[in-house]
């Protein structure tokens, strides 16, 4: 029987990547919603971001330049837009979790931030931003075992519009095979 003294606490991956999910939802990218956390060393939020144009961007509704038929120059990738937010001093040392692998852009705004590790669910782009991070000696990993249970909190989320948290959900204790930090 559970009572309040054996609740086990969600753990720092799952409660992090269930919010880089739900920031993804912010994205109205038809091709691709990708959401993005910024933490310190602790694990504690220093900033959030989703694809898309800027917030303060009430005209440009264009996903693609009609010139180049490629992403319209003015959006900014979730990952950038996490490091606006936050200042690239304040993230120096930090995390980056990120839904997607970095593309190669963003993974050079992460070195020069000074990320220290990077955790991502799904690959993109071939993987061109995780090689160019290690290169240079940032860790970069690949999270997959938890995809399942997040999900299922979101999908809650997404059915009732409450919080993730509200939910009694039967989650899968996979907290074993999660990366030591
Ligand atoms: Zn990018």
């Amino acid at each position: 029987m559970t009572t309040k003294n054996s609740i086990k606490p969600i753990s720092p991956f799952k409660r992090i990547f269930e919010y880089a999910l739900l920031e993804a939802k912010r994205s109205t990218d038809p091709r691709k919603q990708v959401g993005c956390i910024i933490t310190d060393v602790n694990m504690e939020i220093l900033s959030t971001g989703f694809n898309g144009r800027p917030v303060k961007d009430h005209k440009c509704h264009e996903y693609l330049d009609p010139n180049t038929n490629k992403s319209h120059p003015a959006l900014l990738h979730a990952e950038e837009r996490a490091l606006l937010r936050a200042g690239t001093k304040a993230c120096n040392g930090g995390y980056i979790f990120v839904t997607h692998c970095p593309c190669l852009k963003c993974a050079s705004r992460i070195l020069e931030a000074g990320i220290s590790k990077v955790f991502y669910l799904e690959d993109h782009d071939e993987g061109v931003g995780s090689k160019y991070l290690t290169l240079h000696d940032v860790s970069v990993t690949q999270v997959t075992n938890i995809r399942r249970s997040i999900d299922k909190r979101v999908q809650a989320y997404d059915e009732t519009g409450l919080s993730a948290y509200d939910h009694e959900i039967d989650f899968e204790d996979d907290d074993d095979d999660l990366p030591l930090i």
